[in-house]
């Protein structure tokens, strides 16, 4: 091919996740842009490819097995979406069925509205929600009076349970973390997980009168507003992609 420099290479990609694809995709656009000749292997181990996106159809359901969605406002990943024509296959979230369940003793329960994250910024969902007994909404209600924590860090499950009671962690914090973060949370760093509810307790003490005050008067800035209200946010996942 005229104007080709014959390179010659092989660069190998280890892994077929989103990582490992994007960067096989935008190391063949480079060299192609730059009429450098390379070949591009990408090695996996497992028997399919993508990595932690794998999607599944069971009785006419869309199952993401992994990742379900991505922040469309100004992610890289869209313009990624729109070099690859498949940003017409994108579903936004549907607003008819918006929200988040747990599962709790076998049925799927609505996640209290106002949940941004971990942070609760609406009082009545919290306490009209069936997810929690009426035992455990009371020790929630008590954290405005629990203590700043001494320590430099700790767990996200000690923090939990510490500022919101055993229940509230059980039921809405453990599944959520594995859910948002993929992280076990006995294990993972408060701090470096959740850093903004870490901050919030050593700013304010009470993360529930914050996020409570700061829905009303959006006032301090100190937390995100709650998924659901970001203006700018789709929340799209792929239709299908033809292998
Ligand atoms: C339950 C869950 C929900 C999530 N939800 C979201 C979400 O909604 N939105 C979002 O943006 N992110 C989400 N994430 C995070 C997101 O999935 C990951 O950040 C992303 O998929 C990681 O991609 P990766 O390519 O870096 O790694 P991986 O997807 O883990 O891919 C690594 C690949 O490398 C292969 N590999 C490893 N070692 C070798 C080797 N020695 N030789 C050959 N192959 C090897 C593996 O088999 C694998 O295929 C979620 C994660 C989980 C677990």
């Amino acid at each position: 091919m005229a104007g080709v420099k014959a390179v010659g290479k092989t660069v190998a990609v280890i892994g077929s996740g989103i990582s490992g694809l994007s960067s096989a995709y935008y190391i063949k656009r480079i060299a192609e842009e730059a009429h450098i000749s390379i070949k591009v292997t990408v090695l996996e181990k497992d028997s399919a490819i993508g990595g932690k996106l794998r999607t599944e159809s069971a009785n006419g359901f869309t199952i993401e097995c992994g990742p379900d969605s991505i922040l469309a406002s100004g992610a890289p990943a869209m313009d990624l979406f729109k070099e690859l024509g498949l940003d017409g296959k994108l579903i936004t979230q549907s607003t008819e069925n918006r929200g988040t369940y747990i599962l709790s003793g076998g049925t799927p329960m609505k996640l209290p509205e106002g949940m941004n994250g971990m942070l609760p910024t609406r009082l009545m969902p919290m306490l009209t929600t069936p997810l929690i007994s009426v035992r455990g909404k009371l020790r929630a209600a008590m954290e405005p009076f629990v203590p700043r924590s001494k320590a430099e860090d700790e767990s996200i499950a000690a923090f939990v349970q510490r500022r919101f009671g055993s229940e509230v962690y059980d039921v809405i914090a453990e599944p959520m973390c594995g859910v948002i973060y993929a992280v076990n949370p006995e294990n993972a760093s408060i701090r470096r997980t959740l850093p903004y509810l870490s901050r919030l307790e050593k700013e304010h003490r009470s993360i529930l009168v914050h996020g409570l005050s700061a829905r009303k008067g959006r006032g301090s800035g100190a937390a995100a507003p709650p998924v659901g209200e970001r203006k700018c946010a789709i929340y799209p996942t792929v239709k299908s992609i033809d292998p």
